[in-house]
C-alpha cells in the first residue's frame, strides 16, 4: 500500500476492495469553502424546490439499489437483506418524512406574551451554513446520506467524514447526489481518518456526530473551541426487561434479533437481558434454542448474520468474553470466531452466571453477544438496567401496561420500548439520542430538524407610542408604581398583595 492511503478491505473475506487517498488539511477547507458557496444558493429555493431534488436523488437510490447493496455489504460483511432492509428502506423514508415535513417544523412560529400583549413576537429557523457529519462504520449510508436529509431541507449544505473503515457507501451517494440536481459541491464527502474528523470542525458551522463516547468528548472540546454547535450521538449499554407475564415467545424473538442484528453492532442492540426468575431458565432455553438455529455467512445467502465489520472490534468482543469466562460467566452457545472462515465472523453467543462486575455488562460489547441475568423482580431490574453510565435505549416486556409504562418512566435512558425493541430508530416522528454518557442532542423529530437551524426571534412593537413606560426617564412615581406592581403581580394571597406591610422601607 501506499504511504498514506486508506485500504478498504471486504471483513467477510479479507480481500482489498480499495486505496483511497485522504483529504488534506486544504482540501478540506476548500470543501468547506465550496460547499459555502453552494449553501448560499440553496437557502435561497422553497421547500418545495429542496423537496423535488431530494425526490430525484431518492429515486436514483431506487434505481442503484442493488449496486448500493453491493458495496454496503463488500465494506461491512452484513447480509444483503439488511443492506435494503435497514440502510435504503431508512434513507428513502428520511427522504420523503424530511421531504414532506421540513416546512412545517421549521414554519416561522408566532408568539404570544403573557405581559407584553403590544409586542408582535415570531420566532424563526434559518440554515446554519455547512454541516459537518463524522460517522461510525455500522450504517455506512444510513448515518452518512440519511443523517444528511433533514440538513440539507433545512437548507444547509453538507461535508461528511465517514468512517474510514466503510466510506464507499457515503462516496457513492455523493455521485448520485451529484446526478440529482443539487448544487455543484452541495453535498461532499472527504476521505480520512479522525485526523480529517478534526480538521473538518474547524471550518464547519456545526458537528452532528455518531461515534463512541471517547471520541464524542474529543469532537465536543474541538467544537468548544469554536463555540460551534454539536449534537453527540454515542455509545449504549441497553438493557431488556422480561416480566414472568411476558409473551415468552415474542421477547425471546425480539431478544435474539435486537441483540444480534447487524452482528450486535447497533447503537441500540439489546446489550444486557434481565428476567424476572420465574420464567429465567425457559426463557434462557429459548433463546439459546433461536440462537443455535440462526445461519451465518457470507452477505448474499439467505442468513441472518455476516460477519463483524472492525477487527478492533472483534477483539474488543473476544477479550469481554474471555473476561466474563474468567471471572464466573457460563457459556451456553458461541463464543469464538468461527471456525474454518477467513473473515472477521464471531459466532453469536449466550453467557448467563453473568453479573454488574463484568465489562460485558458494564461496557459497550458492539457484538453479537447476549449476556442474561436472573432478577428477583421487577424493581431489582429496573435498579440494575439503571446501573450504567450510558442511557440511550432500552426495552421492557410484560403484558402489564399500566406497570410497562410506569417502569418506563423509572429507566434512565433516551428512549424505551415496551414488547418491542429497537423500533424507535426507524420512526422518525419520534426523537431519538442519549443520556448519560450516550450523548447530546436528538435526532429525528421536530429537533432532527431545529439542531440543524439557527433560530432567531424578532419583536415589533404594534402601538407605536412615543416612549414606554420602562425607558427614561426615571422617576419616584415609576419606582412606586414598579414596588407596587412586584407585590401585586408576584406575592402570594390575594389580601397580602394589597395589605402587606412594605418591609423594604
Ligand atoms: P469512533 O468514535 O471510533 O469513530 C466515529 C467517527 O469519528 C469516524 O468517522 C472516525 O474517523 C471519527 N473520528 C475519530 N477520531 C476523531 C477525532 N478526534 N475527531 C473527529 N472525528 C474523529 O466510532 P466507531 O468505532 O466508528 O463506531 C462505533 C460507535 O458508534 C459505537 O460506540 C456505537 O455505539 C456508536 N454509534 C452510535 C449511534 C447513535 O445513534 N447513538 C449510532 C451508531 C453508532
Amino acid at each position: 500500500m501506499e504511504k498514506n492511503k486508506i485500504e478498504i478491505r471486504n471483513p467477510a473475506t479479507l480481500e482489498k476492495i480499495a486505496e483511497l487517498s485522504p483529504a488534506t488539511a486544504e482540501d478540506v477547507a476548500q470543501a468547506v469553502n465550496q460547499a459555502r458557496q453552494a449553501q448560499a444558493v440553496w437557502q435561497e429555493m422553497s421547500f418545495g424546490a429542496r423537496a423535488k431534488t431530494l425526490y430525484r436523488f431518492r429515486d436514483l437510490l431506487i434505481d442503484h439499489q442493488d449496486q448500493i447493496a453491493d458495496i454496503l455489504t463488500a465494506e461491512t460483511g452484513k447480509p444483503r437483506a439488511e443492506a435494503y432492509g435497514n440502510e435504503l428502506f431508512y434513507v428513502c423514508d428520511a427522504i420523503g418524512f424530511w421531504a414532506k415535513n421540513a416546512a412545517r417544523y421549521l414554519k416561522p412560529e408566532r408568539l404570544r406574551p403573557h405581559l407584553f400583549k403590544t409586542k408582535k413576537v415570531v420566532s424563526s429557523y434559518s440554515p446554519l451554513g455547512v454541516v459537518g457529519i463524522i460517522s461510525p462504520w455500522n450504517f455506512p449510508l444510513a448515518l452518512t446520506v440519511g443523517e444528511s436529509i433533514p440538513a440539507l431541507m433545512a437548507g444547509n449544505a453538507v461535508v461528511i467524514k465517514p468512517s474510514e473503515l466503510t466510506p464507499l457507501s457515503a462516496l457513492f451517494g455523493a455521485q448520485l447526489a451529484a446526478k440529482a440536481g443539487f448544487p455543484a459541491n452541495l453535498f461532499q464527502v472527504l476521505v480520512g481518518t479522525g485526523e480529517t474528523g478534526e480538521l473538518l470542525i474547524a471550518h464547519v458551522d456545526m458537528i452532528s456526530f455518531t461515534g463512541s463516547v471517547a471520541t464524542g468528548k474529543k469532537v465536543l472540546i474541538r467544537a468548544a473551541e469554536r463555540l460551534i454547535p454539536v449534537t453527540l450521538e454515542l455509545g449504549g449499554k441497553d438493557p431488556m426487561i422480561v416480566l414472568q407475564d411476558a409473551d415468552l415467545e415474542r421477547a425471546a424473538n425480539a431478544c435474539v434479533w435486537g441483540a444480534l442484528m447487524n452482528s450486535g453492532q447497533v447503537c441500540t442492540s439489546i446489550e444486557r437481558v434481565y428476567v424476572e426468575e420465574a420464567v429465567y431458565p425457559h426463557f434462557v432455553e429459548m433463546v439459546v434454542k433461536k440462537v443455535q438455529s440462526l445461519r451465518q455467512g457470507p452477505s448474499d445467502g439467505e442468513v441472518e448474520l455476516g460477519s463483524m465489520t472492525s477487527e478492533a472490534q472483534l477483539k474488543k468482543v473476544e477479550s469481554q468474553v474471555e473476561e466474563a469466562l474468567r471471572k464466573g460467566a457460563k457459556l451456553l452457545t458461541g463464543g469464538r470466531r468461527k471456525a474454518n472462515s477467513q473473515g472477521l465472523y464471531y459466532e453469536p453467543t449466550v453467557l448467563v452466571d453473568v453479573n454488574h462486575e463484568m465489562a460485558i455488562v458494564q461496557e459497550e460489547t458492539f457484538g453479537p453477544v447476549i449476556p442474561i441475568m436472573k432478577v428477583k423482580d421487577r424493581d431489582e431490574a429496573v435498579r440494575l438496567a439503571n446501573d450504567s453510565r450510558y442511557g440511550l435505549d432500552g426495552s421492557i416486556f410484560t403484558r402489564d401496561k399500566k406497570s410497562a409504562w410506569d417502569m418506563a418512566e423509572k429507566i434512565s435512558a433516551g428512549s424505551v420500548c415496551i414488547n418491542d425493541c429497537l423500533v424507535n430508530f426507524v420512526i422518525p416522528e419520534a426523537p431519538m439520542g442519549g443520556i448519560k454518557e450516550s450523548g447530546l442532542g436528538r435526532r429525528h423529530g421536530i429537533e432532527g430538524i431545529r439542531k440543524y437551524c439557527r433560530q432567531k426571534t424578532i419583536v415589533m412593537d404594534r402601538l407605536g407610542l412615543k416612549s414606554e413606560f420602562s425607558w427614561f426617564p426615571t422617576t419616584n412615581r415609576k419606582i412606586n408604581l414598579f414596588r407596587r406592581a412586584l407585590r401585586l403581580f408576584f406575592r402570594s394571597g390575594w389580601r397580602n398583595k394589597l395589605s402587606a406591610p412594605d418591609r423594604t422601607r
